[in-house]
This record gives structure tokens, C-alpha cells and sequence, in this order.
């Protein structure tokens, strides 16, 4: 169903993708590494699901943003390979079974879905994998979402984590890697593959990224919605509701959703806003939590102060002083965090959020 909520699985609840589902399922072949970029909502876990479920190789699915969310800290190495274990049990029991002999573990029983890698290093997994993908013929794609969570893994800013990537890269053919992110710039510089310091540095690479819906396309996806639901919507409402929720298909689903339920198209409009409101409240606490200037910059922006020195005026008359570098640096950090974007125009830069919704509703 397309108004379902919950991160897309199979071809048919999605709609269209046909191009970012063929770039993903080729990359996933052809690249040791695959980067599925874009902003929050947009589609991406969607997009890597049916992917990975389409495509011939065995696809591994870890939501490294769920592991960081269970740990108070650090994602310790006891942890991913929980996480790992529990990813492959979802596999089919076929392929499954004939892993068994591969991890060569003590205790390994599929029945009782217990899957124990306590006495092995990860390395040692993956190697074990890598055999089976050979002697298979088959691509293993190790899929983690909201990747840039990783830098939580180990103490050493996730170091552990591309030391692993770099290991398979150089020496397990048979393992592919697709990496998510939200957060464009946090992902880019945590992998570091254009830093000649890090540990990625050089490494081949694909990147896709994943663009919200055009109008035309917005409209035409709720209407599919609706019809798919035997519902009859006018036009004038279809265009309202893409007025307001621009080409984000989190929001649209997210409205269709509660048409569905309400039946009364200003309800559902009003209902969206209200969780839109209380998501991106839920996600600037986990932003605040590092300064509590970051929710005063984005409100200037959304409210228009599109360049630097008028945005940090509006943040001054609002907490204090502040030096330029400090300014400067919780800046880029939202664009890294891709919360805002920023285009030269006369060789000046102007800044703008990424999510229309996220824009008004910190306007009001
Ligand atoms: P992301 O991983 O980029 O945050 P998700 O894949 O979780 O985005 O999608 C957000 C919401 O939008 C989910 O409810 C998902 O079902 C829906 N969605 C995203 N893309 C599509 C699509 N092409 N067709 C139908 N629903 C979609
Ligand atoms: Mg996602």
C-alpha cells in the first residue's frame, strides 16, 4: 500500500524509483561501495529495501541510526555483531542453513534461531561470508542504514568500523557495502575518501542520491494513493496538500495516511503538520543537546536571513554574542547535517533549508 508509513520492502508499494532502483540494484554489483544519499523522508531506506530484496545477492540489512539509539555512548563491538546476527536470521532459512558450515561455530542452531558470534572478531565474520559469496557465486551487500551513526562505533570516531570496510575492500571481493545517509556531509567526512589522513582515503565508490518528488509527480503519487484506496479526491485538494507538503514522500504518505482515515481533507492536512511538528521537535532536542544555537539559526533561515551576517545578527539579538569562527562552524555544521544548503549567487553565499515543512513550521 502506497500510504503505508512504515519504510517500503516490496516494488510494488513504491512509486516510481524505477531509475534510482536501477542505478542502486547496478551499483550494488558493479561497486565495492554504494552510497544512497538524501534527505530525511525522502525515500532512501525505501529505495535500498526493494533494492536489496530485488536484486540476486544476499543483502544484509543493519539501521546503524536503531543501534546507535540502544546505546548510551558507544556502539561497542558486542553490539554490531548482535546487530549482524539477528540481520542474517532474517535471512531464508536456505540460505541460512548453508551458512552454518562457514561460521564453523560451536553453537549454531537454526531452529531455535540462535546465532552466537561471541568467540568471533568481525574480521573473522566477514571472511566467513566473503568464502560463502565465492564458493556461491554470490555477492554478499551489507547494507547499513543512516551510516553516519557508525562514527559512534569504538572510541576512536568509528575508525574500527573503516578499518573493517577497508579490509573487505582490499581482500573479500565477494562483499559489497551500501552505506545511507541523511546527514550528507557528516557521512562524506566520516568515510573520508577524499581525506589522504583516512582510512578510505582513494577507495572506488558510487554515490546515488535520492531527490524528493517533483510537483507534477507529488500530485500524481497521491492520487495513485487514493485510488489504490477506491478513494476520490478532486484535484484542487491533491494540489492544496502538495502547496503545503512540497515533493517530501515521508509527508505525503504521512497525509495520505490520515486521509484515509479522517476522510476530511483539512483534518488530514492539519494532522500532518502536527506530527511533522512533532518529529523535527523530536530531532532539534537531539540537535540542542550539542548547542542550543543550532534551533535559533535554523529559524532565521526559515524565516528568510539568507546570508551569513544577517543570520548570525539574527542569532545575536537572540543569545548573546558570538565570535565569528564559533558562528562559522554551527553553520557548517547544519549544512554537513544537511538541514541547510547553500548556493553562491553573485559570488555570495545564500543559505536555505532543505525541507520545505521543516521551513514552516519552524516559521510559526
Ligand atoms: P528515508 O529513509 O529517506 O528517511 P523512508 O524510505 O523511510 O525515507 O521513507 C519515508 C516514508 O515515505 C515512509 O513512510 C515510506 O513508506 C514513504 N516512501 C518513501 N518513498 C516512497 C515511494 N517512492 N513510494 C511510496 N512511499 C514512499
Ligand atoms: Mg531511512
Amino acid at each position: 500500500m502506497l500510504f503505508d508509513p512504515k519504510p517500503k520492502v516490496k516494488r510494488e508499494d513504491i512509486f516510481d524509483r524505477e531509475e534510482e532502483l536501477k542505478k542502486v540494484m547496478d551499483s550494488i554489483k558493479n561497486y565495492p561501495i554504494t552510497l544512497i544519499l538524501g534527505i530525511r523522508r525522502v525515500g532512501k531506506s525505501s529505495v535500498l529495501r526493494v533494492a536489496l530484496n530485488e536484486s540476486d545477492a544476499i543483502g544484509i540489512y543493519i539501521d546503524a541510526r536503531k543501534l546507535y539509539m540502544n546505546v548510551s555512548g558507544w556502539i561497542t563491538k558486542d553490539e554490531l555483531k548482535r546487530e549482524l546476527e539477528s540481520a542474517l536470521l532474517n535471512l531464508k532459512p536456505k540460505i541460512l542453513k548453508s551458512l552454518q558450515s562457514y561460521f564453523n561455530l560451536a553453537k549454531f542452531s537454526i531452529k531455535g534461531f540462535e546465532l552466537s558470534f561471541r568467540e568471533k572478531s568481525l574480521a573473522d565474520i566477514l571472511e566467513n561470508l566473503n568464502e560463502f559469496g565465492e564458493d556461491r557465486n554470490k555477492l554478499i551487500v551489507l547494507a547499513f542504514d543512516e551510516a553516519q551513526y557508525l562514527r559512534f562505533y569504538g572510541t576512536k570516531g568509528g575508525r574500527e568500523f573503516l578499518a573493517l570496510v577497508a579490509h573487505a575492500y582490499d581482500n573479500l571481493p565477494n562483499i559489497h557495502f551500501v552505506l545511507t545517509g541523511s546527514e550528507i556531509g557528516l557521512l562524506h567526512d566520516f568515510l573520508g575518501f577524499e581525506n589522504y589522513e583516512a582510512l578510505l582515503f582513494g577507495r572506488i565508490y558510487n554515490e546515488i542520491t535520492i531527490e524528493p518528488f517533483t510537483r507534477e509527480k507529488s500530485i500524481e503519487f497521491l492520487k495513485k494513493g487514493f485510488d489504490e484506496a477506491n478513494l476520490k479526491v478532486s484535484e484542487w485538494e491533491l494540489k492544496k496538500a502538495v502547496d503545503v507538503l512540497d515533493g517530501i514522500p515521508g509527508w505525503l504518505v504521512e497525509y495520505g495516511f490520515h486521509y484515509l482515515h479522517s476522510n476530511d481533507p483539512q483534518k488530514a492536512l492539519e494532522y500532518t503538520m502536527k506530527k511533522a511538528r512533532q518529529s523535527i521537535l523530536e530531532e532539534l532536542k537531539e540537535l540542542e543537546r550539542r548547542s542550543k544555537r543550532y534551533t535559533l539559526i535554523l529559524k532565521a533561515v526559515a524565516l528568510g536571513f539568507n546570508r551569513w551576517e544577517k543570520i548570525k545578527e539574527y542569532l545575536e539579538t537572540h543569545s548573546g554574542r558570538i565570535t565569528n569562527a564559533r558562528f562559522s562552524s554551527l553553520l557548517k555544521n547544519l549544512e554537513r547535517m544537511s538541514w541547510i544548503k547553500s548556493e553562491l549567487k553573485d559570488g555570495k553565499k545564500v543559505y536555505s533549508m532543505t525541507d520545505p515543512v521543516i521551513e514552516r513550521v519552524l516559521r510559526e
